[in-house]
């Protein structure tokens, strides 16, 4: 089989899901941020198989062996690289062109994804060039768009023009039905026209960065509809992307919690403001596949709806996938006649942030807008929260959501516990299903053996081995590194490498992508630590404190042994008695030992 063009690899271990993918292999269920099964490749009765679907990994605590999506299938399979690749695209239909054929186009998908991508690029310079006399730069100053947020979203402009868009694609030679299938132009009687006029252009992309399709706010009243949607497409599944989940998925991963808000508008507003972790819909109600997308980065989601009748019922049929994907869910409750956008400019961050704060439990916010004297609609929210927490796939999260309920509905309270003695019952199957209680939250395996095999480390190796570990966990701390230490002021070569390409990956500015660093490595070893490494992390506090008392312990470390070689030859010196020389290395000396003075001044905050 022939090679696979990288950027293809990319986009296919990006869109695979590594739990589905297991799935068909392995029973898993959910435990906590990760999947727990037993594993395929050693025998074991009780479950110490993990799979990570946030980072995309997976990891055996029993014997060690880890790897990404593609990893997992040549082991298990006994496939190449290419075969476990060609396995994938095929579950998710996607085509990989015959090599032999490579001049022609590619897949649709591919020629699509172009198309999207130009087009991004056409709308975001017409706005750059916009004048600030014109309509779209009045808009976008009204809304308070700074061009710090035009530039990071990538927001553009569709002038009012019936075809600008068209012909600047015919001369980059795209085809006007490739314009139409992507929903940026429109086939009439007479012509084909441009979909996109006198619009506010965000593009909306995947979460790997690539755009998929466009949403576009009016510029004036008259011009309706007010937000316009590009249609599905071969790339573009709506119920798949979420707004913003690109731009946010780092501080996702830092701050566990994401806010999801109804529009673009609402995103836009709250990054201003400086919030962070926002995400927001494209005109769909919130569906279980981005709520699972969602449970990928972060671990709470907090509703933002606006506060009118529509937004009150759009958070009431929000709120069962979220919970379902194991997301601690939690409604904010904007006073009347809001949305996020206008509280947040009149409030402040800190004001908006004391709401988020104040957010209710569903049981709360159920509690709160059902009419609880018609008996009818009291009993509507009984059955809503009972299924709710009956599917709740976190064990803990279900208990948790029971308590509330019945803090809020004392009448619940016989009724839930009998639900919950015999789950599953009136349930619908799902993975969690029929195997909840048997496992207490303590029984994981990282309790029994966060550091498996630590007391054979050295001091030195503890040091470097945390700080990859950091870097592996949090992006800003890979950066943070970045700026202070060369991957040679790691001793040991494993941790050298790891950091090498730790680096290296930060350096394209894009994806921080753990899964994808997996595929550069040839051999076992650094997977298998990689792996471990990730899924031993934990999300404890002052992780940046602790990396930069390891980078302080590691700088010290190289430059005492810096001083004992220069001792050493100093000491040769002497007794050869070549004083120019000896002078100049007193001076280093000097000069070293002054460094580490500087140094643990700094580090004490000095
Ligand atoms: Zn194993």
């Amino acid at each position: 089989m022939a090679r696979i063009p990288e950027d293809l690899v990319d986009s296919i271990r990006s869109q695979a899901d590594i739990v589905d993918i297991v799935s068909d292999y392995v029973t898993l269920r959910r435990s906590g941020k990760n999947y727990l099964g037993l594993c395929p490749f050693h025998d074991e009765k009780t479950p110490s198989f993990s799979v990570n679907p946030e980072r995309q990994i997976f990891h055996c605590f029993g014997c060690g062996k880890g790897g990404n999506v593609f990893t997992f299938l040549m082991e298990h399979e006994n496939v190449t690289f290419v075969e476990a690749v060609h396995h994938i695209a095929r579950r998710l239909n996607i085509t990989i062109p015959d090599t032999n054929r490579e001049h022609e186009a590619g897949s649709e998908a591919e020629s699509l994804a172009r198309v999207t991508r130009f087009a991004a690029l056409f709308f975001h310079e017409r706005l750059l060039e916009a004048g600030r006399d014109s309509i779209v730069r009045r808009y976008a100053e009204q809304r308070g768009l700074s061009e710090q947020t035009i530039k990071s979203f990538g927001l553009g402009y569709a002038p009012d023009s019936w075809n600008d868009l068209l012909n600047a694609a015919r001369k980059q030679g795209i085809g006007t039905d490739l314009l139409v299938k992507a929903g940026l132009a429109k086939a009439g009687e007479q012509r084909t026209y441009d979909a996109f006029r006198k619009r506010l252009i965000f593009p909306i992309q995947a979460p790997s960065g690539r755009v998929v399709g466009f949403g576009g706010r009016a510029l004036s009243d008259e011009d309706q509809p007010k937000y316009l949607n590009s249609p599905e497409s071969p790339i573009y599944r709506k119920s798949q992307v979420l707004y913003g989940l690109y731009q946010a998925r780092e501080s996702l991963r830092r701050q566990g919690r994401a806010l999801v808000v109804e529009g673009y508008m609402d995103l836009l507003g709250l990054h201003e403001q400086g919030i962070q972790g926002v995400v927001a819909l494209c005109g769909t109600a919130l569906t279980r596949e981005q709520a699972r997308l969602l449970a990928r980065y972060g671990q709470q989601a907090y509703l933002v709806y606006d506060s009118d009748q529509a937004g009150v019922r759009a958070t009431w049929r929000a709120i069962e996938p979220l919970v379902e994907s194991g997301l601690w869910t939690r409604v904010v409750r904007l006073p009347e006649n809001h949305d996020p956008d206008s509280y947040v400019r009149e409030h402040g961050p800190d004001g908006f942030m004391k709401l988020v704060e104040q957010a209710d439990s569903p049981a709360d916010f159920m509690g709160y807008h059902a009419n609880l004297q018609a008996s009818g609609e009291r009993d509507e929210v009984f059955r809503t929260l009972a299924g709710l927490i009956r599917n709740t796939s976190n064990l803990v999260h279900r208990e948790m959501y029971r308590e509330e309920a019945e803090r809020r509905f004392p009448a619940l309270q016989g009724l839930l516990a009998s639900e919950l003695r015999h789950p599953g019952r009136s349930g619908r199957s799902g993975r969690s299903d029929g195997q909840s209680g048997s496992r207490g939250p303590g029984t994981d395996p990282r309790d029994r053996q966060a550091v498996p095999g630590a007391a054979a480390r050295d001091g030195g190796e503890r040091v470097e081995r945390d700080l990859v570990q950091l870097m592996l966990s949090d992006r800003t701390i890979a950066e943070l590194v970045e700026g202070q230490l060369e991957p040679h002021d790691f001793k040991y070569p494993l941790y050298r490498r790891i950091v090498e390409k730790c680096l290296a990956g930060l350096g394209d500015g894009g994806s921080y992508d753990l899964a994808g660093l997996i595929d550069t490595f040839g051999d076992d070893e650094a997977v298998r630590v990689i792996t471990e490494l990730i899924n031993t992390s934990d999300s404890g506090v002052n992780l940046e404190q602790r990396a930069r008392d390891h980078i302080v312990r590691i700088k010290q470390k190289r430059l005492k042994e810096s001083m004992a070689r220069l001792m050493e030859q100093i000491k040769q010196m002497e007794t050869g008695g070549r004083s120019d020389e000896l002078n100049d290395a007193m001076a280093t000396y000097m000069e070293l030992k002054q460094q580490e003075k500087v140094l643990l001044q700094s580090a004490r905050g000095g």
